[in-house]
């Protein structure tokens, strides 16, 4: 598919792919510098999300005590069955909509 558009920088008109990363044939500016900032958003909030889904599991240093060590499992394994009943629900949540 060809388009054209106009470059906001210069004003004259210029080939279009219709991809957010055209440049100006005249200047070399973003012919959509619209999409181009929209495109960066969708990135920013898929990359927080992925922070906030991401878990730190507890480290069991071999060096702790044995009531350390301990009690880091315990936390870990609840970490784990934490994180399954999530995946579990989400499952049955996508198993459900489709
Ligand atoms: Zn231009």
């Amino acid at each position: 598919m060809s388009a054209s558009r106009k470059c906001p920088n210069c004003g004259k008109w210029s080939r279009w792919t219709q991809n957010p990363a055209d440049r100006c044939e005249h200047c070399n500016s973003v012919l959509d510098p619209v999409a181009i900032a929209r495109e960066q958003a969708r990135e920013e909030r898929r990359e927080e999300e992925k922070k906030r889904l991401s878990i730190n599991f507890i480290e069991i240093n071999p060096d702790d005590a044995w009531y350390t060590q301990f009690f880091k499992r315990i936390g870990l394994g609840f970490q784990i069955a934490f994180v399954s009943i999530i995946s579990f629900f989400l499952w049955l949540i996508a198993l459900l909509a489709g």
